[in-house]
Parts: structure tokens; sequence; C-alpha cells
């Protein structure tokens, strides 16, 4: 495993390649560095290397990293896991963004937890768009309705989709998932101008996101390494 500065590097020059080849200004691709499961010494290496933005699955992990690294303001953090309603305050009082909304519940509930002091949370509403075995997420032909109710709470602002496609091995069929995606988030944006978040690609799969207008992948195991979920 090679230093976790040196992969930021090399995924830095990924997201460029990416972008240049199809076209785009590569500081419209953000990087979300997946931290979960990873020791605080990780991020730290991380923040060190001039990494800003970290994503976390699970609720509690990730308020305890926050709150380690409360005394840095300049860090941002993206609730991106499953997320249940009784552990909605939680995201809302320390999260910036929470990217995986896929009912009025939960985005009525983060509206109303987030306290007055900060800004309104961020979210994006997760498209399940292929992935049948997957129970998160809502279809296409439900985001009309959901993205009008979450548009108007108070304290959530809607900045966009998100999607995790089924892994795909056929580049073609890969790209068309991505594709569905982007339409459906210009078509949001043009209803929504505040909406300017498409937050789709990992690892595996960021050059094709990234080809299919992505403005935020979101990168673990290329950054930290893989997972060890027995440990955690
Ligand atoms: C774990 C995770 C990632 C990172 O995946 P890698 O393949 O390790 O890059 C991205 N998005 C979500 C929602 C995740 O849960």
């Amino acid at each position: 495993m090679k230093p976790i500065k040196d992969n930021l590097t090399e995924i830095r020059e990924r997201i460029t390649a990416a972008a240049q080849k199809c076209g785009r200004d590569p500081h419209t691709v953000t990087l979300l560095a997946v931290s979960k499961t990873k020791p605080v010494s990780a991020l730290e290496e991380a923040i060190a290397a001039g990494q800003t933005r970290f994503g976390e699955n699970y609720v509690q992990e990730g308020v305890e990293k926050i709150q380690y690294f409360s005394a840095n303001q300049n860090l941002e953090w993206h609730f991106i896991g499953p997320l249940q309603s009784n552990k909605s305050r939680l995201v809302a009082e320390h999260f910036d963004w929470c990217h995986t909304i896929d009912r009025l519940k939960i985005a009525q509930r983060l509206s109303d937890q987030r306290p007055a002091d900060k800004a309104p949370l961020n979210v994006l509403i997760q498209i399940n768009i292929s992935d049948e075995n997957s129970k998160s997420g809502i279809t296409l032909a439900e985001l009309p309705a959901l993205a009008e109710q979450v548009a108007v709470l108070p304290n959530v602002c809607l900045r966009g989709l998100m999607a995790i496609p089924a892994p795909e091995t056929d580049p073609e069929r890969q790209s068309a998932v991505f594709r569905q995606m982007e339409t459906a988030f210009r078509e949001l944006q043009g209803k929504y101008p505040q909406a300017d978040t498409l937050s789709m690609g990992m690892t595996d799969d960021m050059d094709a996101a990234i080809t299919c207008g992505s403005t935020m992948v979101r990168i673990g195991t290329a950054i930290f390494g893989a997972r060890n979920y027995s440990v955690s």
C-alpha cells in the first residue's frame, strides 16, 4: 500500500485525465474521500495532503471523526450511508451534506432537526438506477414528486442527485446507466437552479462517471486501501 498522499495525487490526476478526455474542466469534478472504517490517522494523512471533503457511511463513526477534527474549520463532512430516521438528528446536527435522501420523512426530519445556527443541510436525492437488490434510493419516476417536496423544506438545500449503480463489466451498459442519471440531473437542474451536484463514481467506475457528467466522485479504496470490516 502506497502512502495516502501518493494515492491522492494519482486520483487527482485520474480525475483530470478523465475530464480532459471528454472536454470538461477538471475543476468541475469534486473529490470526496470516503473514509469509512478508516482510523483518524488515515484522515490526518489525507488532510495533510490537502484533502478537505470526507464521506462517512455510519452515523456514530462519522460523528466521532467530526468531533475529533472539530478545530479544523476547512473540513466538509458528507453522510453517504443509508439513514434510519432514529439517527437523523445526529446527521442534521453534525454533517454538512447528506447524499441518501430517499423519502420525504427523512428530509423532513433533517430539516426540522437542523440547528438554527447552521447553514441549511445540503441534500442529494438517491436514485436506485440499476441495482434491483438494493432497497436504497427511489426510481426516476418517483423523482419529480419527491424533489418538489424536498425543495420547499426550509433547512435543507436540494443540491442534486446521487447513485450507486450496480457493478457492470460491460462499458456500454455502464455508460447507459450513467447517461440516464445525467439526463435526470439536467432535468432537475432546469427546475431547481441550486441543484449543481451529481454524486456518482467510485474507485472502479469513476472514469465512466466523469464522462457522463458526474460532479462529485466518492473514492475510498483507491485512497485509503481496502477496507477491513472485521476489525472496525
Ligand atoms: C464505500 C462507498 C464508496 C467508496 O467506494 P470505493 O469503491 O472504495 O471507492 C462510495 N460511495 C458509497 C456510497 C460508499 O458506501
